[in-house]
């Protein structure tokens, strides 16, 4: 049983065909307890210092019988399961301990589902951790991402409006895809916008995705934002962005996202 569920992960791996359920609502709920969920981080590049910018905070779960899992195999679980705020509150909370452990990683974006706004005054749990780890809100970027539809109601307003006053960073992530659109980015006061990797990952090749991308950097810029493109694999790419005029870079070209240990002894 553990070989054919081993396999059954890995071989279609990161292809994500139909696997999505390898992970049950009870593992999660159990992982939450008993502490099997772990935040990685991955580090992000500013492209004009080609210095360390800060870290994306990505959680994995170390399953007993399955090593390290995924999210792409348990956030829509947990957004369905309505764990997807517990999972937040562990990630963000690990995060900024380790921040206020580790302060060379200068700064963190943690991937915050638009289910997360709407939970009340979730602008002073932030703002609290911050104090309880002497880090300034400043430091901390959440990235919303596209899984699920933004809808705009009374509560995340609110949290918007707040954590922007508050000084924290809004970054609109997976740019292009899914709900992650031009109007969610009329929507929020994003400082940021990540260009997904699906465009990122043929720019060598495609005359069409290096178009798309320099019309983006060009609008982004003009809004104010700042430009982050994700999924690096190689130094032609990054060459190419680079003269594009990406502001931030980040992909396996740098460093794979690891363990808060490797990670200190790497930056
Ligand atoms: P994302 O936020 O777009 O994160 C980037 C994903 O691309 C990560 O996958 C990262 O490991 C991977 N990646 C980074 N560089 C490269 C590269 O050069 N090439 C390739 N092929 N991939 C690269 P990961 O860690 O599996 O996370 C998948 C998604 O799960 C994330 O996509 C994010 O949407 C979501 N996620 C991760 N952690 C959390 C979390 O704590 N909360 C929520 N709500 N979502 C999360
Ligand atoms: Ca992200
Ligand atoms: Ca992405």
């Amino acid at each position: 049983m553990f070989c054919i569920e081993y396999a059954r992960v890995f071989t279609v791996g990161f292809t994500m065909c139909y696997q999505k359920n390898v992970i049950t609502k009870k593992e999660i709920i159990d992982g939450l307890r008993h502490q099997y969920f772990v935040n990685h981080y991955q580090p992000i590049y500013n492209v004009e210092s080609e210095s360390l910018s800060g870290v994306e905070v990505l959680l994995r779960f170390n399953s007993p019988l399955l090593g390290s899992v995924s999210p792409y195999f348990f956030i829509e679980l947990a957004e369905k399961e309505n764990l997807i705020n517990d999972l937040f509150f562990f990630s963000a909370n690990q995060a900024m301990k380790d921040l206020n452990n580790n302060h060379k990683l200068k700064k963190i974006s943690i991937n915050i589902s638009p289910t997360t706004l709407n939970i009340p005054n979730l602008y002073r749990w932030l703002r609290d951790k911050c104090k309880e780890y002497f880090l300034s809100n400043e430091c901390v970027t959440l990235e919303i991402t596209e899984n699920v539809e933004y809808v705009e109601t009374k509560t995340s307003c609110e949290n918007i409006k707040n954590l922007k006053l508050l000084g924290f960073g809004l970054s609109i992530d997976d740019f292009g895809t899914g709900y992650s659109s031009l109007s969610r980015l009329k929507a929020i006061p994003f400082d940021e916008l990540k260009i997904d990797k699906m465009f990122i990952e043929n720019v060598t090749t495609s005359y069409s995705d290096q178009i798309i991308i320099e019309h983006l950097v060009c609008l982004t810029k003009s809004m104010g934002l700042q430009v982050v493109a994700e999924g690096i694999e190689d130094l032609e790419t990054y060459n190419i962005l680079k003269e594009i005029g990406v502001d931030l870079c980040q992909g396996y070209f740098f460093h794979k996202p690891m363990d808060i240990n490797k990670l200190v002894n790497k930056v």
